[in-house]
């Protein structure tokens, strides 16, 4: 209780705290009331004390998976939690314990330095630790879901820590039961199960290309890559505002599918779960000519129009204007509906 008070008593809050910094499409944003969560101790107090005034709240990260209006109301709990280390290994795996605002690159970069590859293929990925599991980041057929043991978090809803394991996670594709369950689980630290046999994974077309000459690459060797490609081909955000794909890759039933190939000869999709079919959003977008495509101060990015850009002065409503018009030409010409990727604030 003494430890939970004395947090309490040193949780730094701010008010009217300017966030353009951390939203990775850097909107102008101001938060009525930030709280500084650097140890899981001030949460059950902090939340206690939301409740108590009856403030909408939310938590925030690195900001590269949100679309943030000009006034954040009431309470943000910004993750700041920090911590890496090796809590145990057997014969077959290496167990991690991380905190939830570790910085996701940094982390995985950290994970080869311990020689426990296994995650390269999600370098560079923005964000910290705590949000990798909310939507179960993938990138280049691997899904952060695969390595994880367990996760700590906060359960809102009773009022106490508890320790989730994988399965009950419902880990699936970019979704989980964090996400299916927003404003309930506050995610303190993941442990991470890191198996001691490794393969490479290069599957994918940019990546397998990287390594056209070279059939074994070190871990290393595909974490450079990853990142070579993708500093390449997705715009940094400290130089033009995204969040990444601004919509899930839809997945149709099959019969769908069969429909709008024999319309569409060239149609990019991926086999996914049986009966079905994954299309490439980014595609779709790109065949109704919204691609480099600018409206005022956001647009789709030349290189990949997955990705809808702030130019700079852009806002929340206007990026959301432009990704309407791109939902209705998608859904006239294919009849496939896109949903938006990043939370809506
Ligand atoms: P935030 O944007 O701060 O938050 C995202 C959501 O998670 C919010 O709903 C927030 O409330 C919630 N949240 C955050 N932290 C916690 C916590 N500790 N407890 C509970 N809820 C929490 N994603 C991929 O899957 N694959 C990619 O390859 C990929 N590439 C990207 C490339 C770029 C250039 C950008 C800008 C984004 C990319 N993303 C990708 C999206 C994004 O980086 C990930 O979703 C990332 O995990 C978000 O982390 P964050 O800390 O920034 O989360
Ligand atoms: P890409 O390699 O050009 O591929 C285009 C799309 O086709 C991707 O969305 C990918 O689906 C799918 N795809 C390609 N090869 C595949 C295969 N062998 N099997 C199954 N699906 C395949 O994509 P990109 O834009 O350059 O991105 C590369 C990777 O980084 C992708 O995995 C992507 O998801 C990830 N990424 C994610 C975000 C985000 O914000 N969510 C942002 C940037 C990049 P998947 O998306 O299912 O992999």
């Amino acid at each position: 209780m003494n430890r939970a008070l004395n947090a309490l008593q040193s949780t730094k809050s701010t008010r009217n705290l300017g966030l353009k910094h951390r939203n990775t499409f850097g909107f102008e944003v101001s938060a009525e009331l930030a709280y500084d969560i650097t140890v899981p101790e001030q949460i059950p107090e902090v939340m206690s004390e939301i409740a108590k005034q009856k403030l909408a709240w939310r938590v925030l990260g690195g900001g590269s998976n949100v679309i943030l209006p000009k006034i954040l109301a009431g309470a943000t709990l910004l993750m700041n939690i920090a911590g890496q280390e090796i809590i145990s290994a057997d014969d077959k795996n290496t167990y991690l314990s991380v905190g939830g605002g570790v910085n996701w690159h940094e982390f995985v970069a950290w994970t080869l330095e311990h020689d426990l590859p296994g995650l390269e293929n999600l370098a560079l990925i923005p964000g910290t630790v705590g949000a990798a599991p909310i939507q179960n980041i993938g990138a280049y057929g691997v899904e952060v879901a695969e390595y994880i043991d367990s996760i700590i978090v906060f359960d809102v809803k009773d009022q106490a820590f508890v320790t989730l394991t994988k399965d009950a996670c419902c880990f699936a594709y970019r979704d989980s039961y964090f996400k299916q369950n927003p404003q309930r689980f506050i995610v303190t630290q993941v442990v991470f199960k890191i198996p001691k046999s490794w393969k490479p994974r290069i599957h994918y077309a940019d990546l397998a290309k990287q390594f056209f000459e070279n059939a074994n690459p070190s871990p290393e060797d595909i974490f450079l890559a990853v990142c070579k490609i993708r500093t390449h081909k997705l715009p940094d955000p400290k130089v033009i505002g995204n969040a990444g794909s601004f919509f899930q890759n839809p997945i149709i039933p099959i019969e769908q599918f069969e429909a709008l190939l024999k319309k569409h000869v060239d149609l990019v999709s991926y086999p996914d779960l049986p009966g079905k079919r994954k299309l490439a959003a980014g595609w779709l977008i790109d065949q109704c000519g919204f691609k480099g495509q600018r409206l005022g101060s956001v647009g789709v990015y030349e290189n990949q129009a997955l990705v809808l850009v702030n130019h700079g002065g852009g806002t929340a409503q206007d990026v959301l204007s432009l990704a309407q018009s791109i939902q209705d030409k998608v859904r006239a010409e294919f009849g496939v509906s896109l949903v938006i990727e990043p939370n809506l604030f």
